[in-house]
């Protein structure tokens, strides 16, 4: 482990990269909110540019792609809006592998009836605390607050109480949001782990770019053999090798990896 601000900037590292490619194009992974999107207020404004659709679409052409995401797999999907790719939703519970690997798995299928019931509770008890919010996905439940920060402290106690209800769940914590998921130990890093275990990428290397903290995870499972590249701006500490400081920057990096891998790799 590091901080941000010791990584160097993967852009200005293009050559060290390129040569770790070894003449060939990456297998990548890219994480969807505050990687290809800036981070909004309503998670539903969370769009991509036209610009950056493009730079995906053109990455894709190139080279294996899968997007990797805590929203469900099918919303993700649906908000990118481009077939050809891999997605992997539910914070890596839910795994479609990109058509060069398309395998597919749902971690946790036991657990779905314990997490319909404790959607309907949730709802229920959480319609009482204004701008609080429930948000299901196939493999999770959150409860977001973000509209509603300065009631943080209800919204734990609903939750809390409806996991005591529910003890097969367990609630992990995010950015102005509870979430409960299946209590198993799985992360996006596992999902990564799982797909490339059984889909052979060599000699591709696979390449990761995320902004969250669940994001980590999949850089540790790729520390050994792959490239994991951070996108943020404050200095906390990462499992990334390199940095990226926004959107904008991942767009760049990925036009540029279109232009190298037409031009120089395979
Ligand atoms: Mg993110």
């Amino acid at each position: 482990m590091t901080t941000v601000a010791a990584l160097p900037s993967a852009l200005a590292s293009w050559d060290d990269i390129v040569q770790r490619l070894h003449g060939d194009a990456p297998a990548l992974f890219l994480d969807y909110d505050g990687t290809l999107t800036p981070i909004v207020e309503h998670p539903e404004d969370a769009v991509l540019t036209a610009a950056i659709r493009e730079a995906v679409r053109a990455v894709a052409a190139v080279c294996p792609v899968s997007i990797v995401s805590g929203r469900d797999r099918t919303v993700v999907e649906a908000l990118v809006g481009l077939s050809g790719l891999g997605y992997i939703g539910s914070h890596g519970f839910d795994i479609c592998g990109p058509p060069e690997s398309p395998l597919r798995h749902e971690v946790g299928v036991e657990y779905l009836d314990a997490l319909n019931a404790a959607e309907s509770t949730l709802h229920e008890r959480l319609a009482r605390i204004a701008g609080a919010t429930v948000e299901r996905k196939r493999f999770g439940i959150a409860a977001h607050y973000r509209q509603a920060l300065s009631r943080r402290a209800e919204v734990e106690t609903v939750v809390r109480a409806v996991h005591a209800m529910h003890p097969a769940l367990h609630v992990a914590l995010g950015k102005a949001v509870f979430e409960l998921r299946p209590a198993i130990d799985w992360d996006k890093g596992r999902a990564i782990r799982w797909l490339l275990d059984r889909w052979s990428v060599a000699p591709r290397l696979p390449l990761y770019i995320g902004d969250d903290l669940t994001d980590e995870t999949a850089f540790e499972a790729l520390s050994a053999d792959g490239i994991g590249i951070v996108v943020a701006d404050d200095n906390r500490s990462t499992a990334a090798q390199f940095t990226l400081r926004d959107p904008r920057d991942v767009q760049a990096f990925l036009d540029r990896l279109v232009a190298t891998v037409r031009s120089t790799l395979v």
